[in-house]
């Protein structure tokens, strides 16, 4: 899985002089998909020592009909899906026009992670155009000339944190990607972090529930369901090879992924064998919140650490549920060594939740349920930069990072780059020679102190040396804009 970059931008702002560039021969034409995926060519790009996919939404100039519009938005939407980063392109020699705003409020509805880019920045002619970009509201943008190269250098420079983010990430299935928080600060005014917005119809909550053989994963999700809405049910998922279902659980929209028990159900040609761990990995990569559900006979099998420890990895919210609970007969006891051993065998999940259910009677169920939707929005934290800094300086003051071969290690500005889970990045004078157990310290400082327990935090020390990219990327304050945008009207 590679970094998929997508340019997006209306039509002859320079897009496919950009792709031709940063691909070069390496062509390679998406023709394997039906319907408006057609239009999207994907090439091999390199970039200095960087390697990534491009997508872009060619053959727009073909469209010359009303229709255009309607093909723009949709295909823009697609390429933002299947992209972990969009490039989105403006002409700095024909200023911002309505089409860009259109465009922008798009990968805004979207969610994406953009980089702005106004292309045909060479020469003063692109100046102004340039300034104006800022407008959209996206952060700084890079002024670039994919005719002449010029600026090929700055989008390395951005796109490298990124390509190291999602290289570290491995395979991640997330369905969408994040704005950094940089910009959106300004609003936010005192608030630590960005308000939680709850699953719905369009953005359900995903869920997979795996565990060892007879663990009673089917008899769950059967009880989740309801009988009567497995009629509606499994339908094929993002891709051939997962299976979901979409339901709503106690007021909360979700799609649930790819079990044995459910293609018992829906008959789906298939070996009818009980859920593999395979099975149990392929549906974690679909996931946001897992479910490793434990059998109270015997919890905390091989099998069971190991899927735990994967979708840890992988990034995942896990809740750990132990069923039957029904059969237990001594509950305190067992639930006292249960945790127990939680702490011992998987550390890496601490403060992760822990459930007694039975899925056979449904007591627990709406605690589960709970559970899933608070994990769920604790992998979703946001916060903003600025609560951030503050607490950095906390950090570093009550526990200053140690100065090995003399050399004081300084930390000096850190930033969210991603949610979903949350990934930080912190710029350090000498990153290589921060020991673990000070990115540790700060981890576990922000676990505590913004509340997020239990999910997967990632860390990344970034060289100061190299020019800060978050300065200069707030954009002018509303008021100024406003009259940047009118002026240029009159
Ligand atoms: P697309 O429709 O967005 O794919 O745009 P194209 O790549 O087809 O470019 C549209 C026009 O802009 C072509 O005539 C290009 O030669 C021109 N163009 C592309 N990049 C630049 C640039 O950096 N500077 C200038 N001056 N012209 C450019
Ligand atoms: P799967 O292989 O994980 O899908 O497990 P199943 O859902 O097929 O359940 C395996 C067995 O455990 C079945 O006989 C279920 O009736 C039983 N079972 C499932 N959940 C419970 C529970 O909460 N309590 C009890 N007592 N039995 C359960």
């Amino acid at each position: 899985m590679s970094f998929t970059l997508a340019i997006v931008g209306r039509p002859n702002v320079g897009k496919s002089t950009l792709f031709n560039r940063l691909v070069g021969k390496r062509l390679a034409l998406v023709d394997d998909q039906p319907g408006v995926t057609r239009d999207l060519r994907e090439g091999a790009a390199r970039l200095g020592d960087l390697k990534f996919t491009i997508i872009d939404t060619a053959g727009l100039e073909m469209a010359t009909d009303e229709s255009l519009q309607g093909r723009m938005r949709m295909l823009t939407e697609r390429a933002v899906e299947m992209a972990d980063a969009c490039l989105f392109v403006v002409d700095a020699r024909s200023g911002v026009l309505p089409a860009d705003e259109i465009f922008a409020d798009i990968l805004r509805k979207k969610n994406a992670h953009v980089i702005l880019a106004a292309n045909k920045a060479e020469g003063k002619a692109g100046e102004a155009g340039l300034m104006e970009a800022y407008s959209l509201g996206l952060g700084e943008p890079l002024g670039l000339s994919a005719e002449h190269g010029e600026g090929m250098a700055d989008l390395a420079y951005v796109l490298r944190p990124l390509i190291d983010l999602a290289e570290k990430e491995s395979v991640d299935h997330t369905p969408e990607v994040d704005v950094d928080l940089t910009d959106e600060d300004e609003e936010l005014g005192d608030d630590e972090v960005v308000e939680y917005i709850p699953p719905s119809a369009s953005k359900p909550l995903q869920i997979a529930v795996v565990g060892r053989p007879n663990a009673g994963k089917s008899t769950l999700i059967n009880k989740i369901l309801g009988e009567e809405r497995l009629l509606t049910g499994p339908e094929a998922g993002i891709t051939r090879d997962a299976i979901s279902v979409m339901t709503e659980w106690s007021g909360t929209h979700m799609r649930i992924f790819d079990t044995a028990g459910m293609r018992k159900k829906a008959k789906v040609q298939e070996k009818l064998e009980k859920l593999s761990v395979s099975d149990g990995l392929r549906a974690v990569k679909f996931a946001e919140v897992v479910v490793v559900l434990l059998d109270v006979d015997i919890p905390f099998e091989q099998q069971d650490l190991r899927i735990a420890d994967l979708a840890e990895r992988e990034g995942r919210a896990v809740v750990l549920a132990v069923n039957k609970w029904d059969m237990e007969g001594d509950k305190q006891d067992k639930l006292k060594s249960l945790k127990e051993q939680f702490t011992r065998l998987l550390p890496q999940l601490k403060g992760a939740p822990l459930i007694t259910v039975s899925a056979l009677t449904g007591r627990g169920l709406e605690r589960l349920h709970d559970a899933i939707l608070e994990a769920h929005q604790v992998w979703n934290t946001r916060v903003t930069t600025s609560a951030l800094n503050r607490w950095l300086v906390g950090m570093l003051e009550q526990h200053p990072p140690p100065a090995p071969q003399g050399k004081r290690i300084k930390l000096r500005y850190m930033t969210q780059v991603k949610a979903r889970p949350p990934g930080f990045v912190v710029m350090a004078s000498h990153p290589d020679l921060l020991p673990a157990s000070y990115s540790r310290y700060l981890v576990n400082g922000l676990r505590e102190d913004f509340d997020m327990p239990g999910t997967p935090i990632r860390l990344f020390m970034r060289s100061q040396s190299e020019a800060n990219p978050f300065k200069g990327r707030k954009k002018p304050g509303r008021s100024k804009l406003r009259k940047h945008i009118e002026g240029r009207k009159d």
